[in-house]
């Protein structure tokens, strides 16, 4: 695998929970360094493909190769599996922290247990992370004694722990208090120009404009609309995507 390697390639991906169809044919690549933005009205499918993208849910048919592992088998091998656990970093609208460990527990933790660094070199990564998104100082607190925006920016702050290659943010503002969402794009646009590759769910269609090279727009299951941010935002093509924009301002 190489830096022309797509991030994520897909093909024609299906997802059903049983009778339901949920995806129905999705097909794209996201490239090393992009950033791109899911976008479309609730229940269309958006995490669910997010959550492809980590194998966090398995594809029914199609092809889906995930920084090179190609995850579309029912049967990836355990080691593969567990080396995209830790290249591809997701967070969650509701933070996903563990309340009853401190900050810095909490980032730790998986640097331990599945890179099996030792304490020290887990304790100094968590705070070079910590020191990023400005919560050098909240390295002993718990969860319950944090903003909103500050869980969601250690939350972030942990899955950089892992070293990630791709990062998946399904919705990470939609919790929060208006004030605080600032907060937190901000550590996301800082990581954008750093060079991530990012798949944003988001509704935050200003920040998209800004921070998105392209975006992908889900309408009941497949890409009714996708291009580059600047020109499908200001341009809709569909009535569809009109429609939902206008109903978001
Ligand atoms: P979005 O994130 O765009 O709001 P989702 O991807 O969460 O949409 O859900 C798409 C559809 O799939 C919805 O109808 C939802 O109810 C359904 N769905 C999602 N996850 C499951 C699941 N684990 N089991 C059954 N249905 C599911
Ligand atoms: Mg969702």
């Amino acid at each position: 695998m190489n830096n022309t390697t797509p991030a994520i390639l897909f093909e024609t991906i299906e997802k059903n929970f049983g009778s339901l169809k949920v995806l129905k044919g999705i097909t794209g690549e996201i490239n090393r360094g992009e950033v791109i933005a899911v976008i479309g009205s609730s229940g269309c499918g958006k995490s669910t493909l997010l959550r492809c993208f980590n194998r966090l849910e398995t594809i029914d048919n199609g092809r889906l190769v995930i920084n090179g592992i190609n995850v579309s088998r029912p049967t990836v091998d355990y080691s593969q599996l567990r080396q995209l656990r830790t290249q591809v970093g997701m967070v969650f609208q509701q933070f996903n922290l563990f309340p009853h460990l401190s900050v810095l527990e909490n980032m730790t933790l998986a640097p331990r247990k599945v890179l099996g660094k030792t304490p020290k070199e887990s304790a100094q990564l968590a705070g070079l992370y910590l020191e990023k998104v400005g919560l050098f100082d909240k390295a002993s607190s718990y969860p319950e004694q944090l903003s909103g925006g500050q869980k969601q920016r250690v939350a972030i702050a942990r899955s950089l722990c892992m070293n990630p290659q791709i990062m998946l943010f399904d919705e990470p503002t939609s919790a929060l208090d208006p004030e605080l969402v600032g907060e937190v794009l901000q550590v996301m646009q800082q990581l954008a120009a750093e060079g991530m590759t990012m798949v944003i769910v988001t509704h935050e269609m200003q920040f998209a404009r800004e921070v998105a090279n392209r975006v992908i727009f889900l309408d009941k299951g497949v890409v009714a609309e996708q291009g580059l941010a600047s020109e499908v935002l200001s341009n809709p093509q569909s009535d569809r995507l009109r429609i939902f924009l206008s109903r978001l301002n």
